[in-house]
């Protein structure tokens, strides 16, 4: 079973692509329209450098080879929701080509990355009739492509939620998934269907799912699949055909005359990028010598995390990183976030651990009050307090003990409902987890 998906994230910008219209939620339908993006006659665009930059910084994040000449393509069709019959694309020269994206060190090619202008929407309101919001018309959007490279809608999921946390990470995003709709292609024979316009990585999931036994089903029964364009309905989890797929070529493409060349090698090579996400897992994984599941649950929880792993392994070495920064600290790592508070105080309380200065115990209490701002008496006496309890559901259970032992460590985690039952939200579950695996450890 071969899998592609085709990406469309909409960028951050202030203004649309190719007007001075604002992109923030308008207060009612066609109040962000100017004559530009409703296509009116005798309107020019004018392209919005910001859109270069935030697709210059996408191509670098996905390895694409970056042209160091662009221009736009128009395609032709007619929908209402596309005033001026014609969509400003990229075609035959988009900014980005030929990259790699590692997915657990599987590598998934990407095609093309290229810049286009969002159309409008459309509403139903009746079997006869529609209503038609241009505020979206001319909002940019990267339109990232990736080859057939991935095996079952499960990959597909996992790689579209990288792909998220990485863009997110590389233009500050808030909210990634919200602004991501995705044309899902699979083929479990020769020939594939596109479905289109999936949001969410849930969805994806369901509609690839479907759309996979759908097809198994016809070939099964001798039938054949047909090149076809699908739509998802999300309410009821299916696929249902559409029309036949049409060929690039019946768009009938033609150079945007208004907006001509644009030469962006210079603005190419004066954009440094922040390391992605996705290639600080494998890279942290590799330097330390960590497993790859430590790396990402450090990244994945915060890249600030993971760069003060990176600060305490310089200054008092790995072991201490991986004991400390790996352990307490992650477990706390929401408490600091949420006082907006620093790491210096933590990293003098492990500085005074390496150097001999505290024991054991007293650095993780130190830990703990330094991030959680938490009085030291206070500190002890959770998780004292902590201890006790799962002390208590150990003696009960010590199956747990045993699966743990046997390299189950997921065991640990059957303690937290125990933990929540008898204090509510007073622990974080990876504290409590953290907590867990000591005192198992101790016991093996
Ligand atoms: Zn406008």
């Amino acid at each position: 079973m071969k899998i592609g998906l085709e990406i469309h994230v909409q960028l951050p910008t202030k203004s649309k692509m190719f007007c001075s219209c604002p992109t923030t939620d308008a207060p009612a339908p066609n109040t962000h329209v100017c004559p530009t993006c409703l296509g009116m006659p005798g309107s020019r665009p004018v392209l919005n450098r910001e859109v270069l930059v935030c697709g210059i910084k996408l191509a670098k994040m996905l390895g694409c080879t970056i042209a160091d000449e662009i221009w736009f393509s128009r395609k032709t069709y007619f929908y209402p929701d596309m005033s001026k019959s014609v969509q400003i694309t990229q075609y035959d020269h988009p900014i980005g080509t030929g990259g790699v994206v590692y997915l657990n060190g599987k590598p998934i090619r990407i095609t093309r990355i290229h810049l286009e202008e969002d159309p409008g929407k459309t509403k139903r309101t009746g079997d006869m009739h529609a209503l038609v919001d241009y505020n979206r018309s001319g909002i940019p959007l990267a339109e990232i492509v990736t080859e057939p490279d991935l095996s079952t809608p499960a990959e597909a999921r996992a790689f579209l939620a990288q792909l998220i946390q990485d863009i997110k990470h590389t233009l500050d995003l808030e909210n990634g998934e919200r602004s991501i709709r995705c044309d899902c292609n699979i083929s479990v024979g020769k020939e594939r269907c596109e479905i289109k316009n999936v949001t969410g990585l849930k969805n994806v999931e369901t509609a690839l799912t479907y759309e996979m036994v759908r097809q198994i089903k016809v070939l099964k029964a001798g039938g054949k699949i047909e090149r076809a364009t699908m739509n998802f309905d999300e309410s009821r989890g299916v696929t249902y055909g559409a029309r036949k797929k049409e060929f690039e070529a019946d768009y009938g493409y033609i150079d945007e005359p208004d907006l001509g060349i644009f030469h962006i090698k210079a603005l190419a090579d004066s954009i440094t990028i922040k390391e992605a996400p996705a290639k600080m897992i494998t890279r942290m994984a590799d330097q330390y010598g960590i497993d790859q599941k430590m790396a990402k649950q450090l990244v994945s929880t915060s890249t600030d995390l993971a760069q003060f792993f990176e600060t305490v392994s310089k200054q008092y070495g790995t072991e201490n990183a991986i004991k400390w920064v790996a352990g307490p600290v992650t477990a706390h790592w929401k408490a600091l976030e949420s006082r907006n508070g620093g790491t210096d105080e933590v990293l003098a309380v492990i500085g005074k651990f390496a150097s001999g200065e505290i024991n054991d115990t007293e650095c993780g209490i130190e830990i703990k009050c330094a991030m959680t701002g938490e009085s030291a008496e206070n500190a002890q006496e959770s998780s004292a307090g902590l201890e006790t309890l799962i002390n208590e559901y150990l003696d009960a259970n010590p199956k747990v003990i045993e699966d743990y032992g046997k390299g189950n460590v997921k065991a640990a985690n059957s303690v937290i409902g125990y933990v929540k039952k008898n204090t509510g939200s007073q622990y974080s579950s990876s504290e409590v987890v953290e907590t867990a695996k000591k005192l198992i450890e101790s016991r093996l």
